[in-house]
């Protein structure tokens, strides 16, 4: 069997990663989520082992010692990494496997596997993306002004991508990257 595509998925936080990837994941069956570990604490929507591995800082500290991440980063106080085996696995098995990641990790990503897609969604402005982010109702203002902090400098790394997809709107920017998908297949 053909082994399936890796693909770093980026954008600021509040830019609608989440939702676009319900779509994409809705859409095409052959599309896997990489679900990552956290030492975050779980909001409200979140569930253990769906959204998120939800774990101790010490818990995350053993799993880089045995090189279980594909990738890890920090991130506005918290850490977050992507499990490796389980994606290898996925990509084995055909699934073209998302990986939805902050900068520091994408970029290790691309480091580490020169193959894989890479696409960064980009908000149609800062002040949509604040409006979102406080929308959300979940974070408190000194989050949601480390996280427009982090979103600034994230920006500056959409360079580094080969894809840039603007979400405006859910279905739309979900259409762009699945044509994105269906030609790199075609392709290589
Ligand atoms: P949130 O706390 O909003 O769920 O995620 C914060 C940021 O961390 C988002 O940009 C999200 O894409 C990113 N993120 C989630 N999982 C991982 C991961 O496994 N590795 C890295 N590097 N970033 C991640």
């Amino acid at each position: 069997m053909k082994k399936g595509k890796l693909v770093v998925f980026t954008g600021c936080s509040g830019v609608g990663k989440g939702t676009i990837m319900k779509e994409l994941l809705k859409r095409n069956p052959r599309i896997k989520l990489s679900v990552s570990c956290t030492t975050r604490p779980p909001r409200p929507e979140d569930v253990d082992g769906v959204t998120y591995y939800f774990i101790s800082k010490e818990d995350f500290k053993n799993k880089i010692e045995h090189d279980g991440f594909l990738e890890y980063a920090s991130f506005c106080d918290n850490y977050y990494g992507t499990p490796k085996a389980p994606v290898d696995k996925m990509l084995k098995r055909g699934y073209d496997v998302f990986l939805e990641i902050e900068v520091d990790g994408g970029m290790q990503v691309m480091y580490k596997r020169p193959d894989c897609i890479s696409i960064f969604v980009t908000p149609p402005s800062m002040e949509e993306l604040e409006r979102r982010l406080r929308g959300r109702g979940t974070e408190d203002e000194e989050t949601i002004k480390k996280r427009m902090d982090r979103a600034v400098e994230e920006m500056r790394f959409e360079k580094f991508y080969k894809y840039s997809v603007l979400n405006d709107e859910v279905d739309k920017a979900a259409s762009e990257i699945l044509l994105i998908l269906e030609n790199e297949k075609k392709n290589f």
